[in-house]
């Protein structure tokens, strides 16, 4: 089992990043708006098998750590793919996939992830429900200006979760580094929460 606490203000840190990473860009949220992410995100772990998926909308952003493909991560071993996806093999890997429509993107599509690699498998995760929320508070802003953003995986997702991909993700280098960065910080602000309590 993963540390719960941990892995919340990890999944926090991660996120408050990729908001910011659009500041400047036409895809920036306004201060209440990324608020409005931390104050819809759930971070849950559920013990039971069943429905796991992680899913995002303007008002919700749930992140399960017991997703299917988190827990091929920890195996090492892919069960539950779609037989299409069995041809993908790399030693000591294990090939995380998209939905299909998108998997062969090179920027945005499935990658393999090493055994045991449970953040990089996280980053995905949160890297694309993040997508979804600013996609879908987008939309609610203005369904004019953001009619490209309505397709749930569509061109505007895309976008979207391209940019994240690329700017924390898949470099190897980079993505190690913003990894450690973020589990540095989620021990510090645990550390700031025993304080205040003290
Ligand atoms: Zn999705």
């Amino acid at each position: 089992m993963l540390d719960l606490k941990h892995q919340t203000a990890f999944v926090k840190q991660i996120m408050q990043a990729a908001l910011d990473s659009f500041d400047g860009t036409p895809y920036q949220m306004s201060r209440k708006q990324k608020q409005h992410a931390f104050d819809v995100l759930v971070v849950k772990q559920p013990k039971t098998d069943g429905p796991n998926c992680s899913r995002a909308g303007r008002n919700a952003i749930r992140i399960n750590l017991s997703y299917w493909q988190i827990k091929n991560v920890i195996h090492g071993k892919v069960w539950g793919a779609h037989k299409c996806f069995h041809d993908k093999q790399l030693d000591g890997h294990v090939y995380w996939n998209e939905y299909r429509s998108f998997d062969a993107d090179p920027r945005c599509g499935g990658m393999f992830i090493k055994n045991g690699d449970v953040d990089h498998g996280n980053l995905i995760q949160v890297l694309h429900e993040v997508s979804h929320f600013i996609q879908k508070t987008l939309l609610h802003e203005d369904r004019g200006r953001w009619r490209h953003m309505r397709r749930p995986h569509g061109d505007g997702f895309r976008t979207l979760y391209s940019m994240l991909r690329d700017r924390f993700c898949n470099d190897p280098a980079v993505r190690a580094e913003f990894l450690e960065e973020c589990n540095m910080l989620a021990m510090l602000s645990q550390l700031d929460d025993v304080q205040l309590c003290a």
